[in-house]
């Protein structure tokens, strides 16, 4: 089994009523469940174990290490269940949606409302690094809003389970590697610092609106990251602080040990010199 402690003989649906999909993976489901007793709804997501054949000590280990999770922009884990054929995963559901989704709507975010985002992802990913945890699937499809609210917390998601996926971070949804570091993409060993090239890539995201490494040609692409060729093209990034600058620059670094970690992140000017953060977020 994969759930060594506390294992729920149960089904879930004992416990769970699944009400609605939100969303579905190349090996999972995420569902909206309301518990039969309290009425409260949660977010279910739901693996197929065969489709992780022979990976099954890893997954254990990660369902692990992710009950050890708590912080308060990480989406936590609440219990699991487990049939022969799927694994349970039981989350507090948010409601705000996805990062991306802002980004779509809004276009970019002015620095003002880009920082506290960042911040506390920065926050978030310094906490799972001095655990041990490399989140490796950083984007803004897993970066949730907790409530719809302008002024919501925002949370990590999906993490710790994307080493499952060792080909799939590569050819994601739309097969761009968008968010993959250099030294990924070069297949060097690679650690937590493809966390703050991502966080770097959001960043720059957020700030102007489109990606910093973008070709048709995936050849191109894959040239433009190894080389961390980006560029603060006029007129997009011409009214944009120098500050903003210099900090992704820090983070789009081609080589890993000159990167930023994320200690120096959050204490780069634009972060902890910028507008004093708000510091009641809901
Ligand atoms: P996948 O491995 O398929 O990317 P995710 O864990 O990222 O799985 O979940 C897929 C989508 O489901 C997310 O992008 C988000 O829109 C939604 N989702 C995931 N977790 C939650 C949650 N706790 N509350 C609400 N929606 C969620
Ligand atoms: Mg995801």
């Amino acid at each position: 089994p994969f759930i060594k402690d506390r294992q729920k003989a149960e089904d879930i649906s004992a416990v769970y009523e699944l009400k609605e999909k939100l969303g579905e993976g190349s090996f999972s489901e995420v569902w909206v469940a309301q518990h039969r007793h309290s009425q409260r709804l949660v977010a279910v997501k739901c693996i197929h174990k065969r489709a992780l054949k022979g990976k099954e000590a890893l997954l254990e280990n990660e369902i692990a290490v992710l009950r050890k999770v708590h912080h308060e922009n990480i989406v936590s884990l609440e219990e699991t269940f487990e049939t022969p054929a799927k694994l349970y995963l039981v989350m507090p559901l948010v409601t705000g949606g996805e990062l991306l989704g802002r980004i779509l709507e809004r276009g970019s975010y002015a620095e003002n409302d880009a920082r506290p985002v960042i911040q506390q992802v920065l926050d978030a990913v310094r906490y799972l690094h001095q655990l041990g945890i490399v989140h490796r699937d950083l984007k803004p499809e897993n970066l949730l809003y907790e409530s719809p609210r302008e002024d919501s917390r925002i949370l990590i998601s999906d993490f710790g389970l994307s080493k499952m996926e060792e080909q799939g971070v590569l050819s994601t949804a739309c097969g761009t590697p968008a968010y993959v570091a250099p030294e990924f993409l070069q297949q060097k060993t690679y650690g937590r610092e493809v966390d703050l090239w991502a966080i770097g890539v959001i960043s720059y995201i957020l700030l102007c609106g489109y990606p910093p490494f973008y070709h048709d040609n995936d050849t191109q692409l894959y040239r433009q990251i190894v080389e961390a060729e980006h560029e603060f093209d006029s007129p997009y990034w011409d009214s944009i602080s120098e500050s903003a600058k210099d900090f992704i620059s820090h983070l789009l670094q081609k080589d890993p040990d000159t990167r930023y970690n994320c200690e120096q992140a959050l204490q780069h000017t634009w972060i902890s010199g910028g507008e004093v953060l708000e510091r009641n977020i809901h």
